[in-house]
């Protein structure tokens, strides 16, 4: 099961734990899910969903790596949003307990979009443990 998500900057957040949770099996009592970003240049994070916070990601991704000055940059000018990406990667897993999302109080899925604005697909994937 997959979905898409718009992104409208080029370096942001979006929250999709309420997306990834409408693809978890009601009947799934525990298991895990698997979120996953289908990019290079966007990753997945479990964080607060807290407007500071998400614009202090965004400040630390950009002040950890350099706009410019990259040797892919020859092929596609990206290389930061790839670098940015890459240190959350692309995928969160989140234990499943009675057909829910089994996070912590303040814990959310964010996409973490690095070279926006662009449509995302995220793929989501449950392994039942019974
Ligand atoms: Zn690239």
């Amino acid at each position: 099961m997959a979905f898409e998500v718009s992104t409208d900057d080029r370096l942001t957040t979006v929250d999709v734990t309420d997306r990834v949770r409408e693809r978890v099996p009601g009947d799934c009592e525990s298991g895990v899910c698997t979120a996953f970003v289908e990019h290079t240049t966007a990753g997945l994070a479990i964080q607060e969903n807290e407007p500071r916070l998400r614009g202090d990601i965004e400040s630390f991704l950009r002040d950890l790596v350099p706009d410019g000055g990259h040797a892919h940059d020859e092929l596609d000018g990206n290389a930061d949003s790839h670098l940015r990406a890459s240190l959350y990667g692309p995928s969160a897993s989140v234990p499943i307990r009675d057909g829910d999302l089994a996070l912590g109080t303040w814990q959310s899925i964010l996409l973490v979009e690095c070279d926006g604005p662009r449509t995302r697909r995220v793929s989501v994937t449950t392994v039942d443990g019974r």
